[in-house]
């Protein structure tokens, strides 16, 4: 067929000039056989992005500040080296096409040299959440069957913990020099990241893939069951690279320097490794302290154009920079994400400190840009307030991605800006079906239900309302309100749980669980607390216990978390 088309087309298309009758003739057959382009066949692949960045932005700085705790400075091009001595290692440890190396890692030049040298050879780039219980490590490092684990060296006594019960990876590679790797750790097949790519030349031959080969993989908390991944391919990666990059995106260029703060074990660090490589703008990686003191040094001494983070990681900066009155000498634009953004932070960033906000919408199953906000022309006119408004919601769609909203019945609804729905979205980095899916695939109509629901107002700027899911986002980070009731729902004395996220200046929302008492029981709020030390992470226990007489239940027996939310009106969290 690749063959047999170009030929036929390009038959009639010279019959077109000279036989016009014959071509009539021949109308039923191009109706079967379109007239293909005649331009050049070349997959997009994740190997072009370094190769693209090493040849025409090879000077172009990367910056990280280290786990050591030093800076490290050093150039495209020697991340396409290195890329390429990873390919190289990968090689010799005998990794298979599509199999999947881990990581275990904070922002920095390491994980973007696994970002390029994994996927680009083929194999699939696995980024692990470190911060989930050490349980949910392990239970995904089995699904995902992780051949190769790669970890920064502050998550040494997480991997100490887990590696005996990780069945599937075979070696375990610590990214450190080899005179820093520790001889006593207990874990088998422990190398030295150094010394493993050091013994490899930086000459590669990048496989010629499919573009739809898959390249990297992401677990999402799911709300109901267990973790479920979103597997990105070259194709889809490279497509939202190139829209990440738009002028009402993120308008990434090669004159930027930028700072994503938003870890790159959360889909990608919102694919800006990609763009960067894509455009040859300067990358700044803050490792991991991400106090503001830390993010702000690193912002004037890097010269940072563009920043991209959680609002929680803003708050914090913003409160270092405030008591201080400290400006900023080169931050222009700033991208928020991951929650809503609350209006004082986009008016600080406005008003205080002459940074543009971009808030931005996505999930991991969309690799996972979905909306964008820029106004447009007609807007620039409208009144503070107005603008304001605007500002708030969650944005445009990005050209790649279609979004509506529907009812229950799957109708769709206006765009009116105040009929809301639940939100559905279409296109090619939109995952089709989750990693070893389990029952039906998530769409509907072709469409993948966001489990969000939203208003879409006539301009096509699109606001969340709600989740229909009810996960508590606590900075930036997932926590499960189903985990922590089943916790407590373990206690003898409790008889029925509910947990929800409660408003919180510093990490957006914390979790607070409602408990009803079994008859009798005399146990105390800082006795249900202690229960939940050792059984989940720290940051996910809830910071109070609230003794219920009931929990709202719906006609179906589920709990009604809207109604004990209206219930919980005018409460605070402890301390706050
Ligand atoms: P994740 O897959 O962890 O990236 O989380 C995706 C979910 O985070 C979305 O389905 C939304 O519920 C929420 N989310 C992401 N960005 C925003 C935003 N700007 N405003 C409100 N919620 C958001």
């Amino acid at each position: 067929m690749a063959l047999d088309g170009p030929i036929r087309t390009q038959g009639l298309h010279r019959l077109r000039g000279s036989h016009a009758k014959k071509w009539f003739v021949h109308a039923t057959e191009i109706e079967k056989v379109p007239m293909l382009g005649l331009m050049q066949q070349q997959s997009l692949l994740i190997s072009s992005l370094i190769e693209f960045a090493d040849r025409h932005h090879g000077d172009g700085e990367v910056v990280s500040r280290r786990v050591e705790g030093d800076v490290h400075r050093y150039s495209w091009s020697d991340v396409a080296n290195r890329s390429r001595q990873v390919a190289n290692a990968l090689d010799t440890l005998k990794l298979i096409l599509g199999d999947r190396v881990a990581t275990l890692a904070w922002n920095g030049y390491r994980h973007l040299e696994l970002y390029f040298g994994v996927s680009g050879s083929g194999r699939v780039l696995h980024t692990l959440n470190p911060r989930l219980h050490p349980d949910q490590v392990v239970w995904i490092a089995n699904h995902a069957e992780d051949q190769v684990l790669c970890f920064d060296m502050s998550f040494l006594p997480l991997v100490q913990a887990v590696h005996a019960r990780c069945t599937t990876v075979k070696h375990w590679v610590a990214l450190c020099d080899a005179d820093k790797l520790p001889t006593d750790t207990g874990i088998p097949n422990l190398f030295s990241y150094e010394a493993l790519i050091g013994q490899h030349e930086a000459r590669y031959t990048w496989p010629d893939l499919d573009e739809n080969t898959a390249s990297s993989m992401c677990y999402t908390s799911g709300t109901t069951g267990n973790p479920k991944a979103a597997l990105y391919s070259h194709r889809s990666t490279l497509l939202h690279a190139y829209a990440a990059a738009l002028p009402d995106v993120m308008c990434i260029s090669a004159r930027d320097a930028i700072l994503p703060v938003v870890p790159m074990f959360h889909v990608n660090a919102w694919g800006i490794p990609y763009s960067a490589a894509m455009t040859g703008a300067k990358l700044v990686f803050p490792g991991p302290a991400l106090d503001g003191k830390s993010v702000y040094d690193l912002i004037e001494a890097e010269k940072v154009t563009f920043a991209a983070g959680v609002p929680t990681v803003w708050q914090m900066l913003l409160s270092h920079m405030k008591p201080a009155n400290l400006r900023f000498s080169s931050l222009k634009r700033t991208v928020i994400g991951g929650s809503a953004c609350p209006p004082a932070m986009i008016d600080a960033f406005r008003d205080d400190y002459g940074v543009d906000v971009l808030h931005a919408w996505g999930m991991t199953e969309m690799s996972p840009l979905g909306t964008l906000c820029t106004l447009k022309n007609k807007h620039l006119n409208l009144p503070a307030e107005a603008q304001m408004k605007l500002r708030l919601k969650q944005g445009r769609s990005i050209f790649g991605v279609d979004i509506k909203i529907v009812n229950d019945a799957g109708e769709a609804l206006p765009h009116d800006g105040k009929t809301y729905g639940d939100l559905l979205v279409k296109g090619p980095w939109i995952i089709r079906e989750y990693f070893k899916q389990e029952g039906p695939a998530p769409l509907v109509d072709g469409w993948f239900p966001t489990g969000d629901v939203a208003t879409i107002d006539e301009d096509g700027f699109m606001q969340i309302t709600d989740r229909s899911k009810d996960v508590i986002k606590s900075g930036g980070e997932w926590i499960s309100s189903i985990d922590i009731e089943n916790i407590a729902m373990a206690h003898p004395d409790v008889a029925m749980a509910a947990c929800v996220g409660m408003p919180h200046p510093k990490w957006d929302e914390r979790p607070v669980v409602c408990v009803v008492k079994k008859p009798g029981s005399l146990v105390t709020a800082p006795d249900l607390l202690k229960f939940y030390e050792g059984k989940t992470a720290k940051w996910q226990i809830p910071d109070d216990v609230i003794f219920v007489e009931a929990i709202p239940l719906g006609a179906t027996g589920k709990m009604l978390k809207t109604k004990l939310r209206e219930q919980l009106a005018g409460y605070k969290l402890p301390g706050i």
